[in-house]
Formats: structure tokens, C-alpha cells, sequence
């Protein structure tokens, strides 16, 4: 940059020496030929006023001639006309060369001849005013010639002397021609190829500057680009740390696949999702939830082996789902169209699948964003099931699935108050089975579990959906039934009663002998309105019920 600066301040100073070079050779070349017209004038003056003289003191010399030899006055007038200039045009030839001392000195010489001259031709003319022709002819003896000669050499000499200047200014004249033109040859190309070589550089310069700024401008539009990434990717990542903090607050599967679908349906407004459950049994997915107008349908329950995402337990994106997708989609509707396929695992597990169609692929550039949210939302609902889970196991009891004797307290304060706000009877019966400590002592504790589970599993059987079945302890056991009077209590005491009478139990292979059961049945409002008071009931008529023979259903009271 510095140096092309240099090169051309460098090449300008060479162009404008050049040219200014030029000026002052074409100044010094005219001014010498102002110098050598002028010289050259001067030197045509000295001659011709060297040629008038002569010819002056000619025509005086013959008009004088002309006056001797006619006696005729006009020719002593044209005498006197023409000697009077001789003088004069002597003087102005000592003038002009007086800036040369050899012509100034023959100069002098001839104005000493010619004034000799016009002397003798005045003698001449007295002596023939005294003498006539013979006095005149006397008079013009061979000094006459002598003057004569002398001045026509003096002359010859000074127009050869004058001629000699001229060939010597016409030589300086052709020389100053010589250097103009060279000047103008050599010079103007010189300095125009000097000229032209900045103005090359100057282009390059301006083009490799266009071009620099060119790309300074592209790596600012990538810059600009990549902070608009950057600025998407960081609100991508502000929404899905939102997203997972508020995942962490569902408290059931179906609100967390809601939040994912809003969180993808907005991260992705033009995409529309599935989202596949994966049931217990592990073999068929099932969509749970929607979002968005699918571009390619996928099938609402799917087997494992038609996702090529669920069989490698990876990612399968299709960007040109026309030509190549996964066996579960269909109903592509044009070219172009792009798939997804995210299966959610948590340990280990598959636990469902993340299903993304859309009209182009732009959403494939954004995976990273959507497998993080699919990864959160497969840690969530894995959270979720192992809560439920948990929850289950803390309110039921293992061997029987029935309710546990602290969900059994809690559900009858709040079903009781139920009731008794409706205005609705509420009935309550205890069962025990009959002389199973011998039974265990018999068929071992095994049998008597198998015995216990089956029997939950009756108790269940015959309960309503509002019905709450629960083992109380050991072999006993607990059913509410809201809103039921005692009549209907009582008949549905007798029914499970027959029930268990009938019930065959296997056990290792053989069958276990048949279990009989004990009930007392107590009711709201009647024998109590607080479930501890009808607990207390309900056991006083099971213990009658076993006083009075064991197998059968006692009620509180006769009713
Ligand atoms: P009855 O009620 O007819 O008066 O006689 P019973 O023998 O059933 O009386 P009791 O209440 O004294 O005995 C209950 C027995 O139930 C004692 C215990 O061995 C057995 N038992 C309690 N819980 C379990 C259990 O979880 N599994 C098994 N196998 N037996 C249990
Ligand atoms: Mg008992
Ligand atoms: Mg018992």
C-alpha cells in the first residue's frame, strides 16, 4: 500500500520532470530562434544596406559621368541625389555592425573610402567647372581607381564575412530544430509512457483495493450472518433452558408432550410433529399428541421395525422424503418435502419417537436444537413414569394390587365427607379369611400368598370403579363402596363371600384346598359417621361373624 503510494508520488515526479524538461527545451529552442531570426535579419540589413551604398555611389559616379560628358543639369541633380545618401548609409552600416570589431574596423575603412570617393568625384566636378572635360579627365587619375577598388573590396569582404554569419545562424537555427524536435520525439513518448505506466498502477491499485473491499464486505455479511445464527441459536437455547426447567414441573407424560409441542411448534412454526409412545409391552409405538398440518402423514401406531430411526436407535432425517423415507410415513405430497425421525430413549430404553415432517429441509439445519429438546423430553417422561410408579407402589401394596391401609385412611375421610355432603349413604365392609394361620401352617407361606394375591385379585373383581379395595393387614381386608346403602352392602358381601368359597387357587403345580371368608358390613350414616367409628363397627360384626361359625357375612345390625 505504502510502497504502490511511493511508486506513483515517484512516477508523477518523473512525468512532471519530464514535461517541465520539455518546456524549458522548447523555450530555450524558440528563444534561440528569436535569437538567430533576429541575427539573421540583421545580417540581410548590414547587406543590403552594403548593396545600397555601392549602388548609391554608382549611380552617383555615372550621373557625373552623364553631367561631363552631356554638360546636362538634371544628371548633376541625380549626381547630387545620390552621393548625399552615401553618408548616411555608411553610418548605418558602422551601426549595425558596430557589435563586430573585424566589420566595425572595415567599416571605418570604408567610410574613410567612400567619403575619399565622393571627394575626389567633387574635385572632379571643380575641375571641370575650372578646366571643362580635359581638367576633369586630369583630375581622375589612378588614385580614383585605387579608392574605387578599395571600396568594392571592403564590401566584397564585409558581405562575405556577413554571408559566413548567415551560414553560421542557419546552422544554430537547424540545430535548435533538431533539439525541438527531439524533445517532441522523444520526450512527449517518454513522459506519456511514464504517465501511462502510474495510471496502469493506479487501476491496479483501485482494483485490488475494490477487490479488498469486496471481501472485507463478505466477511462482514458472513459476520452479520453468523451473529444472526448466533443471536437464533442463543434464543433456540434460551427457550429450550425454559423448556427444560419447566418440564421438570409436569406432573403427568401428557403435559410434558404438550410443552414440547409448543416449544418445537415454535422453534419450527411451519414443521408439524407427532409424538409416539412406546407401550409397556414394547412392541408397537403409539402417537400421543400432534402439532401442525403433517407434509408427509405418518401412521398413528407403528411397529418398531418401520422406523429405520427406532431400529438403530439413532436419528434418520430424510431431506428429500419424495425419494427415500421411512416405511411408517406416507402420503409425501410433493417433491422436496423433508422428514425426521428421533427416537427417545432414557436409559437404555426406547420410550418413544419424535416424529417432524415439513414442505422443505430448513428445519434439518436445526436438529441439534431438536434432538436436545427430544432428549430432555425422553429424560422427563421417564421421570414421570418412574414417579407414577413410585407413586403407585406408596399407595398400594405389592402382593394383592390392591390399596394400602394408609390410602384405605385417607380415601375414607374424603369419600365419607363426600357422601355426607350429597346427602349419600357410604358402606364399608371388613373381611378376614377364615383360619388361615392354620392354612399357612399346612401349605406353607408361599401357598398362603398365592392364596392372598388371588384373593385381592377377586376383591377387585367384584369392586365398582368407585369402590376402594384394600388390604387392611395381614388377611384381612377392607372395601368402601360410596354411595352404597346397606342392603346393596350386605349383597355384595354375600356375593364376594361365594366368591372366595369357589375360588380354586393353583400353587406349585397342585391345587391348594379352597378358603372360606368372614365379613361385617357397617354403613353411613347408621352405625357411624366417622371411618374410624365404622372400622371399629364393621370389626365388631366380622368378629360376631366368626363367633357365629365363620363363612358368612354379618351386618352391623339387624337393619
Ligand atoms: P380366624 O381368623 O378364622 O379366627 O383364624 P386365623 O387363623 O385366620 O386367625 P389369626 O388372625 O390369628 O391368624 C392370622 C394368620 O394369618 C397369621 C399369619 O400366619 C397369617 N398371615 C398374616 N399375614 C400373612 C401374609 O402376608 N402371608 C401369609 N401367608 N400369611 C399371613
Ligand atoms: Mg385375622
Ligand atoms: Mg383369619
Amino acid at each position: 500500500m505504502r510502497k504502490i503510494k511511493e511508486r506513483t508520488r515517484f512516477g508523477l515526479l518523473i512525468a512532471a520532470l519530464i514535461f517541465i524538461g520539455i518546456g524549458a527545451g522548447i523555450l530555450y529552442g524558440a528563444q534561440r530562434l528569436i535569437i538567430d531570426a533576429r541575427s539573421v535579419a540583421h545580417t540581410n540589413a548590414v547587406m543590403a544596406a552594403l548593396d545600397e551604398m555601392e549602388a548609391r555611389l554608382r549611380d552617383a559616379e555615372s550621373a557625373q559621368r552623364g553631367y561631363l560628358l552631356t554638360g546636362r543639369v538634371e544628371y548633376l541633380v541625380d549626381y547630387h541625389g545620390s552621393r548625399e545618401h552615401v553618408p548616411a548609409l555608411v553610418d548605418r552600416i558602422a551601426t549595425l555592425v558596430a557589435d563586430n570589431p573585424i566589420q566595425t574596423r572595415r567599416a571605418r575603412a570604408l567610410r574613410a573610402h567612400t567619403e575619399l570617393r565622393l571627394h575626389q568625384m567633387a574635385n572632379t566636378l571643380l575641375r571641370y567647372g575650372s578646366d571643362g572635360l580635359v581638367g576633369a579627365r586630369a583630375s581622375m587619375g589612378s588614385d580614383v581607381l585605387q579608392t574605387s577598388s578599395a571600396i568594392r573590396r571592403i564590401k566584397a569582404q564585409m558581405v562575405s564575412d556577413e554571408r559566413l554569419l548567415l551560414e553560421r545562424r542557419a546552422t544554430s537555427t537547424g540545430y535548435s530544430a533538431n533539439v525541438l524536435r527531439a524533445l517532441a520525439v522523444l520526450g512527449i513518448p517518454l513522459g506519456l509512457t511514464v504517465i501511462l505506466s502510474v495510471y496502469v498502477l493506479l487501476v491496479r491499485e483501485i482494483a485490488r483495493r475494490s477487490e479488498a473491499e469486496a471481501a472485507a464486505r463478505d466477511v462482514q455479511a458472513r459476520l452479520r450472518e453468523g451473529n444472526a445464527e448466533l443471536e437464533h441459536k442463543s434464543a433456540d437455547l434460551r427457550a429450550l433452558s425454559r423448556y427444560g426447567g419447566m418440564l421438570q414441573g409436569c406432573v403427568d407424560p401428557q403435559e410434558a408432550l404438550q410443552l414440547t409441542s409448543r416449544l418445537l411448534s415454535t422453534l419450527r412454526p411451519g414443521t408439524a410433529g407427532t409424538i409416539y409412545r412406546m407401550r409397556n409391552s414394547q412392541d408397537y409405538a403409539e402417537a400421543a399428541i400432534h402439532w401442525g398440518r403433517h407434509s408427509a402423514t405418518s401412521a398413528e401406531s407403528l411397529l418398531p421395525e418401520a422406523c429405520w430411526a427406532l431400529r438403530r436407535n439413532q436419528p434418520n432425517l430424510s431431506p428429500d422424503a419424495a425419494h427415500s423415507h421411512c416405511p411408517h410415513v406416507s402420503g409425501v405430497q410433493h417433491d422436496g418435502v423433508a422428514t425426521a425421525c428421533v427416537p427417545l430413549m432414557a436409559q437404555g430404553a426406547q420410550i418413544g419417537l419424535l416424529y417432524l415432517s415439513d414442505d422443505d429441509d430448513g428445519f434439518l439445519a436445526r436438529m441439534d436444537i431438536i434432538e436436545a429438546a427430544a432428549e430432555q423430553l425422553s429424560m422427563a417422561l421417564s421421570n414421570l413414569s418412574l414417579r407414577e410408579r413410585l407413586q403407585l407402589q406408596s399407595i398400594r401394596e405389592p402382593l394383592t394390587g390392591l390399596f394400602n391401609r394408609r390410602y384405605l385412611e385417607e380415601s375414607a375421610t374424603r369419600e365419607l365427607a363426600r357422601c355426607a355432603r350429597r346427602d349419600l349413604p357410604l358402606s364399608l365392609m371388613m373381611l378376614d379369611v377364615d383360619h388361615f394361620k392354620a392354612f399357612n401352617d399346612v401349605h406353607g407361606h408361599a401357598g398362603g400368598d398365592a392364596v392372598l394375591a388371588q384373593f385381592g385379585k377377586l376383591l377387585a373383581e367384584h369392586s365398582r370403579g368407585e369402590d376402594i379395595a384394600c388390604r387392611y393387614g395381614g388377611e384381612e381386608f377392607t372395601l368402601i363402596l360410596p354411595e352404597a346403602p346397606p342392603a346393596a352392602a350386605l349383597q355384595r358381601a354375600e356375593a364376594i363371600r361365594s366368591a372366595v368359597e369357589a375360588m380354586r387357587v393353583q400353587h406349585m403345580g397342585h391345587d391348594l384346598p379352597p378358603v372360606t371368608v368372614s365379613i361385617g358390613v357397617a354403613s353411613f350414616p347408621a352405625d357411624g359417621n366417622t371411618p374410624d367409628a365404622l372400622l371399629r363397627v364393621a370389626d365388631a360384626a366380622l368378629y360376631r361373624a366368626k363367633h357365629n361359625g365363620r363363612n358368612c357375612v354379618e351386618p352391623a345390625r339387624a337393619h
